[in-house]
Formats: C-alpha cells, structure tokens, sequence
C-alpha cells in the first residue's frame, strides 16, 4: 500500500486541460457596460493578449511552455499522500487520498497561475504586475513568480488580512514585491471607499478596483493586471492539479475515485483539482465532485446565478457567475481566501449544469477538521483549506456508515503556518460559527437587481 504516490519530472502533464470545450452548453460570454458581449481587444488595456486568448479559448488541451515547467520543477510534480493516519482515527473503510499542493515555496496551489501569467505578460513586453490578495496567498504567489522572471510586483492587500497575517506582506517583500493595505489612498476606487467607510475591513471586491485602477492608468503602458483566481485562464493553469493527480492515483492501483473534494473561494484550486474528473463525469464516469465554501459567505450554496461585476468599483465586465453582489462585505471569518462575491463562470456552469455539487460548511467544523488532520497526518492546513478537510471527513463519516469502501480524494491547497491566528483562537475557544442571514444576502443582492438578466 502506498502512502504517498510521486511522480517523476518527465511525467509532468504538459497540456492544461480546458473544460470550457467540454461543457454541455458553452460559457455564457461576459458582458459590457452597454450590456452587449465584449469582445477580446476589450480587456487588452487589463490582460496581456497571449492570456486573453487563453481566457477565450475553447480548445480542450492547451500546451504548456517548456520554460513554464522548467520553473514549476521547483516543486512539481506535487506529492499525492494517501490520509493512511486519518483513515484510522474515523474507523473509516473509506481510502483517503489528498492531492498537496502545500509544497510550492509560496505555501498553496497559487504559484501554479503565477508562474504562467508573470510569463506571458514578460512575453508581451510587460514590465509591471498590479494585484489584489485576500490571506496574502495570491500576493506572495505573484511576488515570487515576478522575482523569478524579473518583474515588479504590487499588491494591495485587503485591510483585514494585512492585520490579521503581517508576516505575508514581509514574504512579499522577501521576493522583492510590495504590498499595501486596501483600501489605500494611492487610487480613486480607493479613497471613495474610505471617505464612506473610513473603518472598513476591505474586500477582494475593493482591492481588486485599486489593482485594476493602478495597472489601467499606468502612463508607460507597460503594466498589467494579474487575477489569481475566478477567471477561465487561471483555472486552465490549475488544471495541473487533477491531471498529475489521476496519473498518481492510477499508479497506486485505483481504478476509480468516487469523491472529489476541494475548497472553493474563487474556483481555482477546485477547477485545478476537479475538472479534469468532470471531463471524466460528462462522459459518463459515477463521481461526486464537490466545491466546499464556508457558511458564512454562500456564493455557491445560496445565492443566485446572475451578471455582476467582479469588483466594487464595476471596472470588471458583467460576468455570469453565482453572486453574493460585487458590494458583498463578508464578515471577518479567518479562511481569507474563501471571502470573495463571487464564483469563477466556469465552475458556476458546471454547478448548474449539475456536473457538481457544492457544500457549504461553518467555521467551528472546520477548524475542528483541521486539529483532527494536523494530530493524524500532521499538516497544519490553511484556514481555506480545513473545508476541503472537513468536508472529506464527512464523506469518510458517511462510506463508514454505507459500509463502502468508497476513494475520496481532497485537495490539500495550501499549509497553513502563516495563519495561526485562527488557530489561536479556535484553540482558545474564541470562535463561532457565522451564517450569512438571508435578509443580509437579499440587501447585497439588491446591487445587481437593474443587471441584464441570464435567458433561462
Ligand atoms: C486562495 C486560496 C484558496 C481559495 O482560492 P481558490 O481560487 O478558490 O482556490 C484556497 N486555499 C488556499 C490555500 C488559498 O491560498
């Protein structure tokens, strides 16, 4: 029996997969200000054209650059641990896998994007990445893919994070970026924010309007804007996850994985890890495929599938995706990462077409999930994470209950040593579960009401 499956470097994939030529009804496109489709020179001001044509694309396999995996052998092929430990504390007959993406020198699966869009925009001639960074995960990522390339890196940090986690902000700065609170005074969307709300925690929603402000009225013409999550190209760029994980779960021996769990903030560790089984499933494959979200912020579980912007300040374009409202202020929970309005449009899609299942898990049963983890297997997840692990434990609660000996497999996306916070004080007995009440959820709603409508 295995306990954890490598791979060897020449075994890497060397394709993404991309699921948008797969799904049963194409994408839906996204949206101007005059409610009409936009077309790809639209977001040319944003994106670098080589990511935009990734970000349109609908071919199913898409090569990855030899240069891109030269640099993602610095820690891929990631490890597939078999939860051998875990397994035994539930009594569960169920077989545990975890796919860790926890080894990359940022900590998460995020370097996974990083490597490939601080490439592509160096291709372009792009000197400069801005971005926004919920836990601080997204932002260290970017930093330490743009030192590797010899790009300049700013990151604007939502408020609450930057307090909570100061020790990201100094990784940053180690791989040579910067990284200020948001909202900050240094843009419009920015200082609008704080003339309202003088004491708000910040939202990706709002740092998002700063790092898209920033790179958009740069004068050299030579910055761009970097997205780690929600939008097609980054979950393309993920799909590395669940494509070594097949051929790892092959090589120890499974001919069939029936559960697929990952965490899902905005969508990419998920996709990464789930879509290459929902190919799998669309032709014909009995899995479960299941994103987890925290109770407190029910983009996937509660609210609906809509048009609405992907920031606060509505520079994005209308993107059809399940949506809190672009206004949403989650409530300061401590998985950062799973705070986000929004859901990427391809995993919403694939929630719709019924392809996948989300579930929505409190805090307490999380982090409870994670001490349980961290005293059998021994890794400290990070707070986002401790869904994924939570929602695991479940399934294994539930084969033991059917007496089946069912293969879960989770994606383990990200350690969590810079978040110990949390930890203190779940550990200290300090915090409680949050639901978002539905008189909460109808009042953000309330900002994409006049929005164009999706056809049924
Ligand atoms: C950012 C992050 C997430 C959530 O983002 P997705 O785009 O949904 O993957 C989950 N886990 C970790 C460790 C993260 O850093």
């Amino acid at each position: 029996m295995a306990y954890k499956v490598l791979l060897n470097e020449d075994e890497i994939p060397r394709q993404w997969y991309n699921l948008a030529a797969d799904l049963p009804h194409p994408p839906l496109p996204p949206l101007g200000p005059d409610g009409n489709p936009i077309g790809p020179e639209a977001l040319a001001p944003v994106f670098p054209m080589n990511l935009i044509e990734q970000e349109v694309s609908s071919e199913r396999w898409i090569d990855i650059p030899q240069e891109i995996l030269e640099i993602l052998y610095r820690w891929r092929p990631s490890p597939l641990h078999r939860a051998v430990h875990l397994e035994k504390a539930l009594g569960t007959p169920a077989k545990i896998y975890y796919k860790n993406e926890s080894v990359s020198p940022a900590g998460s699966h995020k370097p996974n994007t990083a490597v490939p869009q601080a490439w592509y925009n160096k291709q372009f001639g792009i000197k400069k990445l801005t971005t926004e960074t919920g836990a601080g995960q997204w932002g260290s990522a970017l930093s330490f893919a743009c030192s590797l390339l010899g790009l300049e890196c700013k990151v604007f940090m939502v408020r609450i994070s930057f307090d909570q986690k100061p020790f990201r902000k100094v990784m940053m700065e180690t791989w040579g970026g910067t990284c200020i609170a948001s909202p900050s005074t240094e843009t419009q969307a920015g200082r609008d924010v704080l003339a309202q709300f003088p004491d708000t925690p910040g939202s990706l929603g709002i740092a998002i309007s700063e790092a898209i402000e920033a790179a958009v009225t740069d004068a050299t013409g030579q910055t761009r804007y970097s997205l780690g999550s929600v939008l097609n190209h980054v979950m393309l760029h993920q799909t590395i996850i669940g494509l070594e994980a097949k051929k790892q779960l092959e090589k120890a021996g499974e001919k069939k994985v029936d559960v697929v769990i990952a965490c899902a903030g905005g969508g990419s560790n998920f996709a990464g890890l789930a879509f290459p089984f929902v190919n799998d499933k669309i032709h014909g494959a009995d899995i479960e495929i299941i994103p987890v979200e925290p109770a407190s912020c029910p983009t996937m579980t509660k609210a609906p599938y809509a048009y609405d912007h992907g920031d606060l300040a509505r520079m994005t374009p209308l993107l059809a995706m399940h949506t809190l409202g672009h206004a949403f202020i989650p409530p300061p929970i401590h998985a950062g990462g799973l705070r986000y309005h929004g859901m990427a449009p391809l995993v919403s899609r694939a929630i719709v077409e019924g392809l996948v299942r989300p579930e929505s898990i409190q805090q307490l049963e999380c982090y409870e999930a994670a001490i349980t983890f961290a005293r059998t297997e021994g890794i400290i997840v990070a707070p986002e994470t401790s869904h994924a692990v939570a929602s695991a434990i479940r399934a294994a609660r539930q084969a033991k209950e059917e007496g089946k000996e069912k293969v879960i497999l989770f994606g383990l996306s990200g350690h969590g040593l810079m978040d110990l916070l949390g930890y203190q004080k779940y550990l200290a007995g300090q915090l409680t579960n949050h639901e978002l009440s539905t008189a909460d959820m109808a009042k953000s709603l309330n900002a994409i009401k006049d929005f164009p409508k999706i056809p049924a």
